[in-house]
């Protein structure tokens, strides 16, 4: 891949994005709405995938995860027992001259609206003193908007999963270690939000809370710390565009006794994409202290009733997709022409396979459309007959499907067809059984 300067490079992956239907700002005929986007026909389908990925990874494909879907309202008690009434702010501070708002934490960062070259640390405006920020949504349940009807959208998934202990441990028969996994929607009020959809004020997360007895956390801690690293070479993702963060003695929350993130290099930089964290007895503790049921664990393996301790791997959906798109982006000289390559993984691609009949004559059209329906079964797949061949692999290249199986004269006589690979753009003959096969292979693993 070659080098381009970061901000070209996102302005033209959000371009790509809305020229191929990935990813649309929200109401856009109203004029948009700050930081909220639309996923369109590719991005919805691509989100599904990578959801359905780490699914199977951390359900479908294991004896001791069990999946859950809790509402998104809640008790409005549990943020006070979780600590996020009181404590989920972020330190915010206003430039007096041009009146924007900034996290005083990530002031480096942040851009003055004004001097966009320029950090509000170095623009010559003045600022406020740093203030609390909650970032929690609020709402209101029931017809009277009063205090005593205030419900919050949740701000993370993980606490639907630890009021659910009890309920899927009873249900299920697992016993510890043993985890629940969620997929979901989460709301932060962010003071800055923005690199495109990689902060957002709503967003989902997908989330995975390991239950474990007290003894074996750094031995958990570990093993959930190499799966995770693991899940994303097998999305695809570029190992060398990758690190570890460990949170030092100021970052740790305080209830946490280990954390690291996995952090991507972006092109503004490099910055978290999953937390992994021991997060020790401190949820179960306070929400057993708040409703005295008692949440702890006792099987005849261990000599007394113990908290559980938790390890959480807590990943963005929305900045996983952010992800894929950032490292299959790629831009080469074809033929002396500028082209983009979205090198999408077919394990998460939104379409597997583009179907062209050669030319729309000769028979040709009617065993494209056999061959697109008799795929369709199988696998997400696209049929175009308009335009040279070369356009079209051109328009597949950038919408990052990964081959394009044409039926040419070839095809009438010994019913083989070509399958163009668009990373090695190499050709081969196959039949119909054997691209079965292969779209099996590539696409499930
Ligand atoms: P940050 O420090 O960037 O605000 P965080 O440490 O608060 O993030 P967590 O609470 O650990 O993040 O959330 C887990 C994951 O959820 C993050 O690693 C990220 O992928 C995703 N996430 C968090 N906040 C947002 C957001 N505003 N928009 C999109 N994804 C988010």
């Amino acid at each position: 891949m070659s080098a381009k300067p970061a901000n070209d490079v996102m302005e033209k992956i959000v371009s790509l994005c809305k020229r191929r239907g990935y990813v649309f700002p929200s109401s856009e005929i109203y004029g948009g709405l700050g930081s909220c986007w639309d996923y369109g026909p590719l991005g919805a389908e691509l989100k599904r995938n990578i959801k359905t990925f780490w699914w199977d990874a951390m359900t479908n494909r294991r004896d001791d995860i069990e999946g859950l879907d809790a509402a998104i309202l809640m008790h409005p008690q549990v943020w006070v027992t979780s600590g996020h009434v009181a404590n989920f702010t972020d330190p915010m501070v206003d430039c007096k001259k041009c009146k924007a708002r900034f996290r005083a934490d990530k002031l480096e960062e942040a851009r003055c609206p004004l001097k966009p070259s320029k950090s509000p640390l170095e623009c010559g405006g003045e600022l406020t003193e740093a203030r609390k920020f909650n970032l929690m949504f609020k709402t209101f349940m029931g017809p009277v908007e009063d205090e005593s009807a205030t419900v919050y959208m949740r701000p993370e998934t993980a606490q639907g999963i630890y009021v659910n202990f009890l309920n899927v441990k009873n249900s299920s028969r697992q016993k510890i270690p043993f985890g629940i996994a969620q997929i979901g929607k989460a709301f932060r009020n962010e003071i800055t939000p923005g690199n495109f959809i990689f902060r957002t004020r709503e967003f989902e997360q997908m989330e995975m809370q390991f239950f474990i007895h007290p003894s074996e956390d750094d031995k958990w801690f570990e093993y959930w710390r190499e799966q995770r690293w693991q899940w994303y070479e097998s999305l695809g993702i570029r190992m060398s565009k990758l690190r570890w963060h460990q949170h030092g003695e100021g970052e740790l929350a305080h209830y946490a006794k280990a954390a690291f993130d996995i952090e991507y290099e972006y092109p503004f930089g490099w910055h978290e994409l999953e937390g992994i964290h021991n997060r020790t007895d401190f949820d179960l503790g306070r929400h057993m202290d708040a409703t005295k049921k008692d949440l702890r664990y006792f099987d005849e393996r261990f000599p007394e009733k113990f908290v559980p301790y938790i390890i959480e791997t807590s990943a963005g959906c929305d900045r996983t997709l952010l992800t894929t798109l950032v490292d299959a982006y790629d831009e080469i000289e074809v033929k002396g022409e500028q082209r983009v390559f979205l090198r999408l993984s077919p394990k998460i691609s939104p379409i597997k396979a583009a179907i062209f009949p050669l030319v729309n004559k000769e028979g040709m059209p009617e065993y494209a459309e056999k061959v697109y329906h008799d795929l369709k079964r199988k696998f997400k797949v696209f049929y175009d007959d308009s335009g040279a061949v070369g356009r079209r692999y051109a328009r597949m290249d950038e919408a990052g499907c990964p081959f394009c199986i044409t039926i040419d004269g070839q095809t009438l006589q010994d019913q083989t067809m070509t399958v163009r690979d668009r990373d090695t753009m190499e050709q081969s003959r196959m039949t119909f059984a054997q691209i079965v096969d292969f779209l099996d292979t590539k696409v499930n693993g």
